[in-house]
């Protein structure tokens, strides 16, 4: 049997999904797995909830708003006592970025991170780190720009079909 308590975290957990990155819309904060988790903690009549979150890189401007935006939808729900706790260690990895996360990147014209251990595991950024096209999924593409929209990403563009398009750079 469940109790009260696991069927508010579940129920928290799914109200996040409608928590989007402002720099990457159709990514919400669940597929960036920057959430890494939600508390319910006894706090005298009422419950505080806590949610324990990652900044995708230290001082992205995003995460202002994502905060923000998490004390909205859970506010909209009913859920006036909310704390957001930041945890940096162990720091936020393009890798915990789930597959459905990657696919809507992919569909939104945003070629997805490649895995960590394949190309970044050094400070430099790899010259011939190998980024596919998101439009017609060629690996015969070229970096253009070290920034692209934001500073999380790279700007490419593609030699067979010639679109340009972000990357969202790992880290
Ligand atoms: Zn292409």
């Amino acid at each position: 049997m469940q109790t009260n308590e696991n069927i508010l975290t579940k129920n928290i957990w799914s109200l996040l999904q409608e928590v989007t990155d402002p720099e990457v819309p159709v990514l919400t904060i669940i597929d960036l797995g920057i959430v890494r988790d939600v508390k319910i903690n006894k706090a005298g009549a009422e419950n505080e909830i806590e949610v324990v979150i990652t900044p995708t890189y230290s001082g992205c401007p995003a995460m202002d708003v994502i905060r923000m935006n998490i004390r909205m939808v859970l506010l909209e729900h009913g859920f006036k006592n909310v704390q957001i706790t930041t945890i940096l260690s162990p720091a936020w990895t393009t890798d915990w970025m789930s597959d459905a996360g990657k696919e809507k990147l992919k569909a939104y014209g945003i070629a997805p991170p490649n895995p960590k251990q394949q190309v970044c595991n050094t400070q430099l950024f790899a010259e011939d780190e190998a980024v596919q096209c998101p439009h017609c999924n060629s690996y015969n593409t070229r970096r253009i720009s070290e920034f692209g929209s934001t500073a999380c990403k790279s700007l490419f563009q593609c030699n067979d079909c010639h679109e340009p398009f972000d990357y969202f750079k790992c880290y």
